[in-house]
């Protein structure tokens, strides 16, 4: 089958592999779509600073069950699947209290749990092999454009819920990065709460897209930005601001925002340092989170809202081989939501 490989520092190319065999408890999935995440990209430009190469990419895989390993229950060829991306034990402390993207036993302090295409083979090809438990069901929603629920979805769903006792009606939300991630995020907060929603990107087609999506005011970054969302609140500051860039500027937005006990949700993976000081500098009770993946239960959530038609992905297909292509154009922001590479 055709793969598409991370093979050395950097550097991805498209490989005839053999078909895998699903082993005891295990399925195989026949890829139907497959999500690129600006985290790729990252991985690419991590160079060797990066341990593991050789693996199928992708972390964002939906498809069909196309066979079953011995002892594989609870699905049946021909079923449509989204894979989990948090590949969590099920059993440990972390996991049974349902914070299991911070599992213990696949992942720990310095690692995230395992997670395919990062970990194992992922979903940038022809098939691909899943633990039973790590393949949910479907429904009737459609597998080429699903797999990036699993992350693009879930991920916003977790920092979502995170913060969600603080959307009441008259609250205020700052969505900053409408990418892949940013513009389900968007939807979500639409979808649960009446909050109302400012969006920052530094891309003039990422705010349109936000304002189709339902965004209450967008602003492009820059000097006034700040003053300009504060004002909105009388000075106040926001309640919640979920940052899907991560860089030092957005980082300085998201501090120069943010309300007195005011929710900072940290989901990019730009680099940037907040500022907090354990002395007398305002806002006090500011709540700064670096949010990783989501649980099985924000997943479900997130497979719900889709299901229901209260969010949905904006993407564009490529063939799998095309990939280079899909990888330069997220580079390029010529994206509006998702690349989604189709075997
Ligand atoms: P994307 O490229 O699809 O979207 C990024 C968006 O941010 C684009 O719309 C871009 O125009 C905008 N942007 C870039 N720089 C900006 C700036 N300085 N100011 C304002 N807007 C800016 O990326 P994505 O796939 O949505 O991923 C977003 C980030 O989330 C990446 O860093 C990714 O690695 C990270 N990520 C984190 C997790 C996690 O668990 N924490 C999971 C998945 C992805
Ligand atoms: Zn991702």
């Amino acid at each position: 089958m055709r793969a598409v490989k991370l093979s050395s520092p950097g550097t991805v190319t498209f490989e005839e592999v053999p078909v895998p065999e699903p082993g005891a408890g295990e399925i195989r999935v026949k890829v139907a779509g497959a999500g690129l995440c600006h985290s790729d990209l990252h991985v690419l430009d991590m160079g060797d600073a990066w341990p593991a190469f050789g693996l199928t990419m992708g972390h964002e895989g939906a498809g069909i069950v196309d066979a079953l390993g011995p002892n594989a229950t609870g699905h049946k060829v021909g079923d449509p699947v989204i894979v989990n991306v948090v590949w969590s034990c099920g059993n440990c402390r972390a996991c049974v209290e349902g914070r299991d993207n911070a599992c213990e036993v696949t992942g720990g302090r310095d690692s995230f749990p395992t997670t395919p295409g990062l970990s194992c083979d992922g979903a940038m090809a022809e098939y691909m092999i899943v633990p039973v438990r790590q393949a949910l069901p479907l429904g009737d929603i459609d597998p080429v454009g699903a797999g990036p629920l699993t992350d693009a979805g879930l991920t916003p769903m977790h920092a979502i819920n995170t913060v969600k006792h603080r959307l009441t009606p008259g609250a205020t939300a700052v969505i900053i990065g409408i990418g892949g991630l940013g513009h389900v995020g968007l939807q979500i907060v639409k979808a649960i709460s009446a909050a109302r929603v400012v969006a920052i990107d530094a891309d003039e087609k990422k705010l349109e897209h936000a304002k189709q999506l339902g965004a209450d005011f967008t602003f492009a970054p820059g000097p006034e930005t700040a003053s300009k969302i504060l004002e909105l609140t009388n000075g106040y500051g926001v309640d919640v601001v979920l940052d899907f860039v991560g860089v030092q500027p957005t980082v300085d937005t998201a501090a120069a925002v943010i309300a007195p006990e005011g929710l900072v949700r940290l989901v990019g993976l730009g680099g940037g340092a907040y500022p907090m000081n354990a002395d007398v500098a305002a806002p006090w009770g500011v709540d700064v989170q670096r949010s990783y993946g989501g649980t099985r239960a924000d997943l479900l959530e997130v497979l719900a809202l889709a299901a229901a038609g209260k969010i949905h992905l904006d993407y564009q297909t490529y063939p799998l081989e095309d990939f280079q292509q899909a990888i330069d154009d997220l580079r390029a922001g010529k994206l509006v939501g998702r690349a989604i590479l189709v075997p």
